[in-house]
């Protein structure tokens, strides 16, 4: 058996569904791409993912020969309807941006040294653009809504990408978006105007990007500031947003198969709430909170954050006691954005509540948030 055909055995039998090769040249379209929407994508080019130097890989391993690309299906099991619409799918299957000592990163790392003990240098920290190496690779096709998808699966996978320095046998590349001609069905679904073109989203627009990359010193040229008309469209999201990939009917089968539940998110689903998240306790946070959405946030009060903007979009008045105990949150941020959702119930009771606030209220911001409730009621 070839190296190559070695390499998607052991693939298959880790558990990742397809497999495909492509050679390590670089991908020049997309560094013009990237580089040409540097007003959405600044954070990302100067992130420590470097994606510019990723997209050509051998400028900084001059062996590199081949990249494998793995696709991981993050939908065998099915997801708790008190996690859907909440948490996205992906962050629910817990295989992205998986640390090593958990199953999906022992995965990713048990391929790892497997193409090191079949004499490949593999290449650390390189990030190549990964949807277009799988579709170089013949793994997958686009979808007009910037997702990969896999034949038979849908776009609810995981791509993981590895660069070595042996010449392998390569795949017939499948680089064509395969969307019914007239589908606009993530365009016309997606709250925020996001999607803009076919293949094009502003992530500065996309409920997820605000879910989880709006914190402060975290990237170049991000905040944690939330503008209001975003705020709104984000419905009851917290942590990614499967709007787009919902209503897409390359995902119908998946979305509508009766599959097996997952026990783990069984159990975590049980007391899941967001009144829990928005006082967040370090017991929940550390219980609850960290096993599905470890990826980008480290501090409690993004969640706390975006917990208040759920239960506002809500509009419950049942929600008003756990917003008012928010008001009392150490942190600026999360009484600021408690102050916006209390706006959204709307009130006597609320008015109260912001008035008595406003008196102590030391945060500038939080201040800001709370005057412009009162100003709008
Ligand atoms: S993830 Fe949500 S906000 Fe982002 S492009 Fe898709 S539907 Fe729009
Ligand atoms: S919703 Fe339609 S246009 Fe959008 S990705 Fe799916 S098939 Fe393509």
């Amino acid at each position: 058996m070839s190296l190559s055909e070695n390499i998607k055995d052991f693939g298959l039998d880790l558990g990742y569904s397809k497999i495909g090769i492509t050679t390590a040249d670089g991908f020049p379209d997309y560094i013009v791409e990237l580089n040409s929407r540097r007003d959405m994508y600044a954070w990302y080019i100067e992130s420590a993912f470097q994606p510019l130097t990723g997209a050509d890989p051998k400028s900084v391993m001059p062996s590199a020969k081949s990249i494998i690309v793995v696709v991981y299906d993050a939908f065998k099991e099915s997801f708790p309807e008190k996690l859907v619409g909440k948490i996205g799918r992906l962050y629910q299957s817990r295989c992205y941006l998986t640390p090593r000592h958990r199953i999906n990163g022992a995965r990713r790392q048990l391929m790892r040294e497997f193409l090191e003990k079949s004499g490949c240098q593999v290449a650390q920290r390189l990030v190549v653009p990964e949807r277009l190496s799988a579709a170089r690779a013949g793994i997958v096709t686009y979808g007009k809504n910037t997702f990969a998808f896999a034949e038979g699966i849908g776009s609810f996978i995981l791509v993981t990408a590895f660069i070595v320095d042996a010449e392998l046998e390569y795949d017939e590349p499948t680089m064509e978006v395969k969307c019914p001609p007239k589908c606009t069905a993530c365009f016309d679904a997606c709250p925020t105007g996001a999607l803009y073109e076919s293949l094009k989203m502003d992530p500065r627009r996309c409920i997820a990007f605000n879910t989880f990359m709006t914190q402060d010193d975290y990237l170049v040229g991000v905040t944690s500031y939330i503008p209001p008309d975003i705020r709104e469209k984000m419905g009851i999201w917290i942590h990614g947003c499967d709007i787009c990939q919902e209503v897409c009917p390359r995902n119908q089968k998946r979305l509508k198969a009766k599959l097996p539940q997952n026990e783990f998110l069984t159990k975590v689903a049980q007391d899941f709430e967001l009144a829990k998240l928005l006082n967040l306790s370090d017991e929940f946070y550390i219980e609850r909170v960290q096993p599905l959405m470890y990826n980008y946030i480290r501090d409690k009060k993004y969640f706390q954050r975006n917990a208040a903007i759920a239960l506002g979009n809500m509009g419950d008045p049942t929600f008003i006691p756990d917003l008012a105990q928010a008001m009392q949150d150490p942190e600026g941020l999360v009484r600021a954005y408690a102050a916006w959702a209390l706006g959204k119930i709307g009130g006597s009771q609320v008015r109260q509540i912001l008035e008595a606030n406003l008196a102590r209220e030391t945060d500038e911001f939080a201040k800001r948030e709370i005057q412009d409730v009162l100003a709008a009621t």
